[in-house]
């Protein structure tokens, strides 16, 4: 045997599901040296996961493949709840749309895990020559600690084992009760119609199987599930509750008098349980429903014993709870039953440069359908960081808002889930003196002020070095405030200037037309993330002799040169490698022409000419109505300068007089680039 082979990778991610996806195509995006590996021999094809929250879709059409899944999946647009009456019969008791009206341009959809992974695969490929590398999993992992803070460090050792085919196929557990046939978790289905090219990449496993590499990384992301070999091996821990719920899940496609059974339905019956009803794509049906539930002794003996649990009993479960209603299937998809328990880690990473993301990092019941939209919203977040910071564009200090910004959220998903299954899966109350049961009323209120919450658009990160807001930071778990590393720089925003957009939140999308060529767009299409920052410019009317004066003031400060666009830039890159600046006016279209306005929102460059695509207008259209921005935004006439991080969440909210605030912003965290920097 020759000298096992070692070699540099800037970031190495560990898990190919939704959570290390995400991660690699942001890398893939921002043209980073990444790895992805994955135990598996294959993607998953059916099943897991399947619910994607409206964040999630507008992040998904931020990377270019939302309308993929827009197109392919079940639209949920209603939800009906159904109860117990007086004579103990389900009834349905109340509708409630599924996503709040207006809250995004998209609405809850579903649609499997197996396809939305596709899209991510697609997409890296397009984007660069990262491939998810099959069959592969770490065995050891090594930090040097002496040298975490040195940008050009390879602190991380990593040693990689490349399995066996055999040894990469997961074991499926047997095949029972009216389930023969049907593998849970992973097969082949005939949904998934594109995934040659895996299973060529599988036959190709033999041919290194059981060879040992060593890779050297900067950063790594421990994306590898629930079970996750990263977080054991940097000595974090899971923190939580210490029930584990049982999940049984069935997809079929039901042969049911039903009559909701197209719609989400949320079912409590008088004594033999709850489920959760979720119509599919191709006529496929969910069926959620907890099993039972048992207490932990602190090992792991106790729990459950998942081999009794089969689509038999599931299904049993389910026509006790529909009935008088009748259920049954010919077709069985898929089905699995798993216990989770409600679980923080107790820290995202170790010196911010291996970190933890999704189910590594958080467990939960499937019920809010969150596991997915969570887990791929953690490498969403801290991908254009890790990009930013090996780029040489920021230090690494804005790595800390990953812990501080996602285990808050992650904090808040185990709150809502640990009291939304309490109220999902207790008996219902008989009367308002059955104090044991469970009450229809708050469960509806529930559920209408937890669709809020699993929209994912509720999201407001804390004040930190790249959120410009009042406050204290947010805890980080270990106690370390982040906002005060950078408090010389700290900048305020001034949400009055435009109360409909609020720092730390995304930023909400609404229609503009472009200055040059009258076409309508979301505020959205225009952000897509490719790891640019925005400075986004509303000038208000700039027929208005005032107004034109400020933004005339304002172009001159971004131009000079000791403004952000200078000092943040590297030399001799694209004017908007790092920064894009915007500009969103409220004069009316025709009045103004894309040359009256100052050349830093309309860049000339020497080969394509003038950029015409950083110049909006808020005004009527042809054939798509009117956005009206700035009323639904409540931007003031005054003007006003928004930024936007890479990932669509407001930095900082200023009024157009003072640049200089935005200056000393992006002094905060980002590195100043000088000749000497050039490759
Ligand atoms: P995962 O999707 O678990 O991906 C982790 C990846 O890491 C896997 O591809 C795995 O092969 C790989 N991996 C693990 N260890 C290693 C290692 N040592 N080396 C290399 N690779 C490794 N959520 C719902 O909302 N609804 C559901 O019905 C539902 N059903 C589920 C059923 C099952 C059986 C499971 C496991 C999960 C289910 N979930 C469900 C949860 C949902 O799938 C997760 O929340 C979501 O997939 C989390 O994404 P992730 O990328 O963090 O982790």
């Amino acid at each position: 045997m020759g000298a096992i082979p070692e070699s540099n990778v800037d970031v190495l991610i560990v898990g190919a599901g939704p959570a290390g996806l995400m991660m690699a195509t942001w890398m893939a995006k921002c043209g980073i040296n990444a790895r992805i590996i994955d135990k598996r021999g294959t993607k998953i094809f059916n099943g897991q996961a399947d619910g994607l929250q409206c964040r999630t879709l507008e992040i998904l059409d931020s990377l270019g493949f939302g309308h993929r899944a827009w197109r392919e999946a079940n639209h949920m647009l209603e939800i009906c709840l159904w109860n117990p009456d007086e004579n103990g019969v389900i009834r349905r008791s109340d509708r409630i749309p599924d996503t709040i009206p207006g809250i995004s341009r998209f609405q809850q959809v579903v649609l499997h895990q197996g396809r939305i992974e596709r899209f991510f695969l697609d997409a890296i490929a397009e984007a660069s020559d990262i491939r998810v590398e099959r069959g592969v999993m770490p065995s050891s992992l090594k930090i040097d600690e002496s040298v975490v803070e040195d940008d050009a460090a390879y602190p991380i050792t990593v040693t990689l084992r490349h399995l066996t085919e055999e040894e990469a196929t997961p074991k499926q557990s047997s095949t029972s009760a009216n389930g023969q046939g049907v593998q849970d978790g992973i097969f082949r289905s005939n949904l998934a119609k594109d995934d040659t090219q895996d299973l060529l990449d599988t036959s190709k496993i033999n041919a290194k199987a059981n060879s040992e590499e060593v890779v050297h990384a900067k950063y790594m992301v421990g994306a590898d599930g629930a079970h996750s070999w990263t977080r054991n091996q940097i000595g974090l821990k899971l923190e939580g509750d210490s029930t584990d719920y049982i999940w049984g899940v069935l997809d079929i496609v039901p042969i049911t008098d039903f009559p909701d059974i197209r719609m989400r339905c949320a079912i409590h019956s008088a004594n033999c349980g709850s489920i959760m009803v979720i119509p599919r794509e191709n006529k496929l049906v969910r069926l959620y429903i907890q099993l039972t539930t048992t207490e932990k002794t602190g090992d792991n003996s106790s729990r459950a014993d998942r081999s009794k649990i089969n689509p038999q009993v599931i299904l049993e479960s389910a026509q006790k709870i529909l009935a008088p209603y009748k259920i049954t299937y010919r077709k069985l998809d898929w089905w699995t039953a798993y216990q989770i328990g409600q679980r923080v880690g107790t820290s995202f990473s170790v010196h911010e440069r291996v970190f933890l993301a999704g189910d590594a990092v958080h467990t939960h019941s499937p019920k809010a359908g969150q596991g997915m939209n969570v887990s791929m919203q953690d490498s969403f977040n801290l991908g254009w960081k890790i990009a930013s910071v090996v780029k040489g564009h920021a230090h690494r200090s804005i790595l800390k808002t990953y812990q501080s910004e996602r285990r808050r959220i992650a904090q808040d998903l185990i709150a809502f889930d640990h009291k939304f299954s309490r109220l999902f899966s207790g008996r219902p109350a008989k009367d308002v003196m059955d104090a044991e049961g469970i009450s229809m009323e708050e469960f509806k209120a529930a559920f209408e002020k937890g669709n809020m919450f699993a929209s994912g658009t509720a999201v407001n990160y804390g004040a930190s070095t790249i959120v410009a807001k009042e406050g204290s930071s947010t805890e980080q778990g270990d106690g370390t405030d982040v906002s005060v590393a950078n408090a010389k720089h700290q900048v305020i925003s001034d949400q009055s200037l435009c109360s409909g957009i609020t720092v730390g939140m995304r930023i909400p999308s609404h229609k503009v037309l472009n200055q040059a060529d009258a076409r309508p767009w979301h505020l959205h299409e225009v952000l897509p993330s490719n790891g640019r920052w925005r400075v986004v410019v509303f000038p208000g009317n700039t027929n208005d002799n005032r107004q034109r004066d400020k933004l005339w003031k304002l172009s001159e400060a971004f131009s000079a040169r000791n403004s952000f666009l200078s000092l943040y830039n590297p030399k001799g890159a694209r004017y908007d490698e790092v920064f894009e600046v915007l500009l969103i006016h409220n004069a009316p279209r025709t009045s103004v022409n894309v040359l009256d306005f100052p050349e830093v929102f309309r860049p000339y460059d020497e080969v394509d000419g003038w950029d015409y695509n950083k110049i909006f207008v808020d005004d009527v259209s042809y054939h798509e109505g009117f956005g009206n921005i700035y009323g639904a935004l409540n931007i003031s006439q005054s003007g006003c300068i928004v930024i936007i991080r890479p990932d669509q969440y407001v930095s900082y909210v200023g009024p157009m007089e003072e640049p200089a605030a935005v200056n000393s912003f992006f002094a905060g965290f980002m590195k100043e680039q000088n000749a000497s920097d050039e490759g």
